[in-house]
């Protein structure tokens, strides 16, 4: 086929492309070229939490084409507020900052936390092995696996890697200089690997000692993924700050920052900002997307989750 060819002559080869030409998409199913329907498990790698051609987000996203597609973040837009207010009654945080992708709420959250820790005197982040932030300088210096590192060094300093759910360990990282700890509670790329209790248990537990920001990276495992809107409610503990992505734009590209009363203030006017961040297109599929999720899919998750796991 020739758009294979032309693909492998003028992109740079990043990416390992299957060998399969899809021509739309519906509901669970992708259909190739020839016809052929796929169930669709890779489901845009954890974007399309509601597969393909969901009426309600066609239906926000048309209807915000035909008033603007972009303002400028110059201009208060009610997209992007009615989002806004959506997480923060669905999660109890205080400050919301959108971006475009999950990359850039974890450099959103690198600069809030050394910014934060500023005030303090703090100037280390803690991160952990095989984790995945993204593909940015920031979202790789928090990372350990050359497969993603390699070539790209020097890296951020001040930051310190450190073994995940090795509470013992954590224990002797952590001490007055330490700014905040990122982490995924259930590692993503890193192969579905869940946050010990215990792990979990000692990183909180060093909040209260030494004051420090915990950075949850739900890019992955946040919106319900794991049968709860965040991972870290199944531990029963709330981070300072949390990452959004992957399926908060219903398959456009939209993230989030949240955060609590702690560094409500930090982000003062002109020291951050994004261009594209908060697209109201994005963010109206956003609303439709949390919307739908609520009103009944919530419950598949759940009982999906006990099959998968009995069936293991
Ligand atoms: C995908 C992912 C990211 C990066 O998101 P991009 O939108 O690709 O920049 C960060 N953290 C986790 C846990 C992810 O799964």
């Amino acid at each position: 086929m020739q758009i294979f060819e032309i693909e492998k002559e003028i992109f740079f080869q990043t990416y390992k492309r299957l060998g399969v030409y899809i021509k739309r998409g519906e509901g669970v199913y992708l259909i190739d070229s020839d016809g052929k329907k796929y169930l669709d498990l890779i489901s845009g790698i954890g974007v399309n939490a509601l597969g393909y051609g969901n009426e309600s987000v066609k239906k926000a996203i048309f209807e915000q084409v035909e008033k603007f597609i972009h303002l400028s973040n110059l201009f208060v837009q009610e997209p992007q507020v009615e989002l806004a207010k959506l997480l923060i009654e669905l999660t109890g945080y205080k400050k919301v900052f959108f971006t475009n992708s999950g990359a850039e709420a974890i450099e959103t959250s690198i600069k809030l936390t050394r910014k934060w820790g500023k005030k303090f005197g703090k100037d280390e982040i803690i991160a952990f092995s095989n984790s995945f932030h993204g593909r940015t300088m920031g979202a790789l210096s928090l990372m350990d696996r050359a497969k993603y590192r390699e070539g790209y060094e020097p890296f951020l300093p001040g930051i310190i890697n450190v073994k995940y759910n090795d509470a013992e360990e954590i224990e002797k990282r952590i001490n007055n200089k330490t700014a905040g700890v990122f982490l995924e509670f259930v590692q993503g790329e890193g192969g579905i690997v869940p946050a010990s209790e215990s792990f979990i248990k000692k990183i909180f537990e060093l909040r209260e000692k030494f004051n420090f920001l915990v950075v949850a990276d739900e890019i992955q495992s946040g919106l319900w993924r794991t049968g709860k809107f965040f991972a870290f409610e199944h531990y029963g503990v709330k981070p300072d700050v949390v990452a959004l992505a992957k399926p908060l734009g219903g398959g456009l590209p939209l993230g989030a920052v949240l955060g609590n009363e702690k560094v409500a203030d930090v982000f003062t006017v002109g020291t951050h900002g994004s261009t594209f961040g908060g697209n109201p297109v994005a963010c109206s599929a956003g609303c439709a997307v949390i919307k739908e999720i609520q009103n009944g899919i919530i419950e598949n998750v759940k009982s999906m989750c006990d099959y998968f796991k009995k069936r293991t």
